[in-house]
């Protein structure tokens, strides 16, 4: 028989996360939404807790968490706040990327030096034309030397004007 109930480090987190997002959160969630505001001051408290980057590995400076984890930190900032919650929850998915498809050596330097602080990334896939057609994106990526220009327009990128690190998606042939 397969056992679904929580571990106890799984229900002691989701408390955590829980407790961080009525007393830093909820509170500020309506004037955020009012002044369509972007709190870094939020990011460097859920920072100090030690969650921002759970999901990478510990090795690289992350908490070494999983999906589950995820799935119950943002059912938790999310009923604090959908816009915090999007934040936060954005950060992982913009890793998300580097940690599949990086290489030992650009994993060690990107997220070693991301998560060594309160940063947040971006996942940069959305464009006019390709939305759930993902195969549709125009960008290019046209290696020039050792460089890669990349040439394109990007809509709907959570953390776009605030990440530091962004993994865009782009076509070397669309
Ligand atoms: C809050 C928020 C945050 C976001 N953050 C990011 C982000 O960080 N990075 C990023 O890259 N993108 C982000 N997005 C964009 C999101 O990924 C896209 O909105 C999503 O992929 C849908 O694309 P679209 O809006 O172009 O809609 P479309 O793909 O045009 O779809 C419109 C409607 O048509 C339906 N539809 C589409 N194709 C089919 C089909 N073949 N058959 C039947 N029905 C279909 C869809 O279900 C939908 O109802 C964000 C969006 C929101 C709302």
């Amino acid at each position: 028989m397969i056992d679904f109930s929580l571990t106890e480090e799984q229900r002691a987190c989701r408390k955590l996360v829980g407790d961080f997002a009525q007393k830093e959160i909820a509170p500020i969630a309506h004037e955020l939404d009012e002044e369509q505001r972007h709190s870094p001051e939020i990011v460097n408290k859920y920072f100090e807790i030690g969650l921002l980057h759970y999901f990478v590995p510990e090795e690289y400076g992350g908490a070494g968490l999983g999906s589950l984890d995820g799935c119950l930190f943002g059912e938790e900032l999310g009923a604090a706040c959908g816009g915090v919650a999007a934040t936060l929850g954005g950060n992982i998915l913009g890793l998300t990327p580097f940690q599949i498809a990086g290489s030992p050596e650009l994993k060690k330097e990107l997220l070693t030096k991301h998560c060594s602080g309160p940063k947040l990334a971006a996942f940069c896939l959305t464009e006019a034309d390709a939305g759930s057609d993902v195969a549709s994106i125009r960008t290019t990526a046209l290696r020039q030397g050792d460089e890669y220009v990349i040439n394109g327009t990007k809509r709907f990128i959570s953390n776009g004007g605030v990440a530091s690190l962004y993994s865009v998606f782009a076509s070397e042939d669309p």
